[in-house]
């Protein structure tokens, strides 16, 4: 049998979560927490990435990974990248108005391949901005590498018009997917976020070592910022630091936190982790 009950409840449960999650949008289920991003040198809060959270009523937490992917198999996407935009801009934008940012932050929001061939993804990120009245420049979209390569022809119109509206773009998860050098130099990509694999695998292998500070000399001769991601200890914070990385990320810096969390973060002055 091809068919057997197992895989018929596996697709009528996958079923029910993609119709729990087209009302989790509209309910006020998801959330988002805010992850620290600080220049290493000096030390400072540079800006945040927005992390997409899911309780769910009975379920309880649902990994992003997993309900990320299901919102672009269902179509569901396009509704949860515009949510998370709308609610990550405004956040910035109140902290903002409040008077409790000392100076420019930047806001990381992560888009999926789906949204790249979306035609409403720049109007809509346009509209946002100005809406809340906050600087384009101080948003970042995140783009995962193997998104990226594998979508640049349908991606290229869109990250050239976003571009035109100021918006900045980084690499995530970089070195994990086969990036064309030559797509490095031409296309408009501010930063490329080391993916926390190399970083976190620098104590086990030299290689590894090696392969962050390939990253770090190529990206830095092509102008790009590097942003170091998954930073646990403070010796990987001292090896990326020493490499000439210029923003870190990680658990050891801060972990993804609660908006109404972040006023008091905003208000401290901030301390390297030592
Ligand atoms: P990502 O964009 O690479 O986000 C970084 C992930 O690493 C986050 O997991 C974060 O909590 C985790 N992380 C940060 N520092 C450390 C550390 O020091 N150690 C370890 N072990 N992990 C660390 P999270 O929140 O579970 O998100 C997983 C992925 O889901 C994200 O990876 C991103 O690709 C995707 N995602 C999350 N929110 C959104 C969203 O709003 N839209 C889209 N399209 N994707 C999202
Ligand atoms: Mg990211
Ligand atoms: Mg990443």
């Amino acid at each position: 049998a091809l068919f057997d009950q197992s895989m018929h409840e596996r697709i009528a449960e996958k079923l029910k979560l993609e119709g729990d999650l087209r009302r989790a949008i509209g309910e006020g289920q998801l959330s988002l927490v805010f992850q620290p991003l600080y220049d290493l040198e000096p030390y400072r809060l540079s800006g945040f990435e927005a992390l997409a959270r899911w309780e769910h009523p009975e379920r309880g937490h649902i990994r992003p990974d997993v309900f990320i992917n299901l919102a672009e198999e269902s179509g569901h996407i396009e509704a949860l990248t515009g949510w998370v935009i709308d609610q990550a801009v405004g956040q910035l934008a109140a902290w903002r108005a409040a008077g409790l940012c000392a100076g420019p932050l930047d806001m990381h929001v992560n888009i999926s391949g789906r949204d790249l061939g979306n035609a409403g993804l720049v109007p809509l990120v346009r509209e946002t901005l100005l809406r809340h009245d906050l600087p384009a420049s101080q948003l970042t979209l995140e783009i995962t590498e193997t998104t990226l390569m594998g979508k640049l022809s349908v991606a290229l119109d869109a990250l050239h018009a976003l571009r035109k509206v100021g918006v900045k773009f980084s690499i995530d998860d970089f070195g994990t997917g086969y990036s064309s050098l030559a797509y490095l130099t031409t296309l408009p990509i501010d930063s490329l976020k080391i993916d926390r694999s190399f970083v976190m695998g620098m104590e086990k292998s030299a290689q590894n070592v090696e392969i962050v500070r390939a990253v770090v000399n190529l990206g830095r001769s092509l102008g790009k910022k590097i942003v170091a991601e998954g930073i646990e200890t403070v010796e990987q914070l001292a090896a990326v630091k020493a490499m000439g990385v210029h923003v870190g990320q990680g658990y050891l810096l801060s972990r993804p936190i609660r908006a109404d969390q972040v006023p008091a973060l905003l208000g401290q002055s901030v301390a390297e982790p030592a």
